[in-house]
């Protein structure tokens, strides 16, 4: 009897969902099982919870994304309700935090928002959706252009990418006119000030069904395609450990977490794409332990600000007539405050920063209603610097081997610290801003740096690497060091000091990988090596 490769997939956020799919539409014998450890929040997996229109729904299923210490995520298990333990912090709705200070939490006053999903899809059921692609120094060297490109154009149309969504939003568009003038003769040509690329479908409303993992795996969870019949999703079935003998991966051990019985999986090939700390950890618990494992831990930093919408500025840019339709667009997608999305991208020398200014109906938080600000027909931006972080060995986890988190893994202690390599661009990232409020409108929440974590983009603690030097812990097509058929996914590849929303990047390593890994599968490395 023929053997089917059967490939597994830890995690099934949209870099697992990149790796599943590439691999099916490549090789035609292929199987992929997806193990994840969280719960289906939707009837369609890993549909971004924002396409969800009733506000309780859309509730339950952010909390049942925020992993065993919520209680709609225990409810789903059967478990009688828990303690919701609180941090210093609350984490975004749909994820938790790391350090939760609870029993089993992982240990990071240094790096106190870092957070995780825990569902089908990912953190990528709750994202926002924003993929600009990555530029100049923030590319990874040892991919010549040409691929680059290809690999960055597979992975938009994977997410559907669209560079001009809401870009007939008339106030979307003054507000770039006014940004332009602020700051356009300053910035080179090509990385003005523009919409910001998002990923997702413009729906004949002007709404958006924004993309989710669901986008990423097409017809692989379409009913009845032949590609749905060679994958297979198990939720809420934690991988407990890779598997391997003499640098070769033999399958994972899991755990059903519905029964809480373990059992082995064989596979021919494991990709581990369980988000930037969780991975790490399920290799160093595998022992699997390059030097570099965990380390060069990075974010981009986010100064943010939101502001007023000035109402005479907007008036000199927008006719009464536009203002209707755009409040009547408002009012029709109520569900969903985002009405256009702008940004001035990253370029070198002069402007080594990402900002984005989202446009919305509310301010993201409760404004005091006797604010003169409140209530402003006009509405807000939210905006923010994407700040780099430079890559230090110092960054990045500890793993301890004598100490269980809360789910029986070695626990995490995160250490981080901005160094003098950043401040002077947080500063010049502070001073912008203050010039980007100033054109728009009127400041109300003051520009400030967010906690440690905050960006929710973590990056470099599996950082990809040109050569096996110790310093990073996979190849350039994300197989670690060391294993044939062992490959990691997901922002932890990202070597490179980035200002920017990684997940398109991400997506373009991961096509990478899944095809070099289709040919390893499919022998046309070796025929190729014999020709
Ligand atoms: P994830 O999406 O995190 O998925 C990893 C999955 O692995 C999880 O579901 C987890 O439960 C599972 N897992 C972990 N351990 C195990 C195990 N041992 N066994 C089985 N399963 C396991 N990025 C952008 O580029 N643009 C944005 O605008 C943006 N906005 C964001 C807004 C929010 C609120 C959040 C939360 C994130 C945002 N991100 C954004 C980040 C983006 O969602 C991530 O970059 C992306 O989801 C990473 O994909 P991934 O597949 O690597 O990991």
């Amino acid at each position: 009897m023929s053997h089917t490769p059967t490939v597994a997939i830890v995690g099934s956020g949209p870099i697992g969902s990149a790796y599943a799919r590439t691999i099916i539409e490549s090789d035609p014998d292929v199987r992929v099982v997806m193990f994840e450890a969280g719960p289906q929040l939707t009837a369609v997996p890993g549909e971004s919870v924002r396409n969800i229109a009733d506000p309780d729904e859309k509730a339950r299923a952010r909390k049942l994304s925020q992993g065993p210490q919520s209680g709609a995520h225990r409810e789903s298990l059967g478990l009688p309700p828990g303690v919701v333990v609180e941090g210093m912090f609350t984490a975004r709705e749909g994820t938790h935090l790391l350090d939760f200070g609870g029993e089993g939490s992982a240990h990071a006053p240094t790096f106190p928002a870092a957070a995780a999903s825990t569902n089908v899809g990912g953190q990528g059921a709750h994202w926002t959706c924003a993929i600009p692609r990555p530029g100049f120094s923030e590319k990874v060297d040892f991919i010549d252009d040409a691929e680059w490109d290809d690999l960055i154009a597979a992975a938009e149309r994977l997410l559907h990418a669209q560079t001009d969504a809401f870009s007939d939003s008339p106030i979307g568009a003054a507000i770039r006119t006014l940004l332009d003038r602020e700051f356009g003769a300053e910035l080179p040509p090509g990385y003005g000030v523009g919409t910001l690329p998002v990923a997702g479908d413009p729906q004949p409303d002007g709404s958006m069904m924004w993309a989710g993992a669901n986008t990423v795996l097409g017809r692989l969870i379409e009913v009845g395609t032949p590609e749905s019949e060679r994958f297979e999703l198990r939720d809420l079935t934690l991988v407990r450990r890779v598997e391997h003998e003499g640098g070769r991966a033999t399958g994972v051990t899991i755990e059903d977490l519905r029964t809480k019985e373990d059992s082995f999986f064989a596979a021919d090939v494991v990709v581990v794409a369980a988000d930037a700390f969780r991975s790490p950890q399920l290799l160093w618990a595998s022992g699997i332990r390059p030097r570099a494992l965990g380390r060069y831990l990075t974010e981009h930093h986010v100064m943010i600000t939101t502001v007023a919408l000035d109402e005479e500025r907007m008036r000199a840019l927008v006719t009464q007539d536009e203002f209707e339709a755009e409040l009547a667009r408002r009012a029709r997608n109520a569900a969903d405050p985002v009405a256009a999305v702008n940004r001035i991208p990253f370029s070198e020398p002069d402007h080594p920063f990402s900002l984005q200014v989202m446009y919305a109906e509310t301010p993201p938080f409760q404004l005091d209603p006797a604010h003169p600000a409140a209530g402003n027909r006009w509405g807000y931006v939210n905006m923010g610097y994407g700040v780099r972080k430079h890559p230090r060995v110092e960054d990045g986890i500890t793993f301890h081997d004598d100490e269980l988190d809360y789910r029986g893994f070695p626990n995490m202690t995160i250490e981080y610290a901005l160094t003098d390599a950043e401040r002077p661009e947080l500063e010049e990232a502070e001073a912008r801003l203050r010039r980007a409020g100033a054109a728009l409108g009127t400041f109300v929440a003051e520009p400030r740096l967010l906690p440690n974590g905050s960006s929710l983009h973590y990056m470099g603690t599996m950082r990809m690497g040109a050569s096996d030097d110790g310093t990073s812990v996979a190849d350039p097509w994300s197989h670690v060091w060391g294993f044939e058929n062992l490959v990691v996914g997901g922002n932890a590849l990202i070597p490179t000091a980035n200002t920017m929303n990684p997940t398109l990047m991400s997506v373009a390593i991961a096509v990478r990988g899944a095809r070099r890994l289709t040919q390893e599968l499919t022998g046309a490395l070796a025929e190729d090596a014999v020709r």
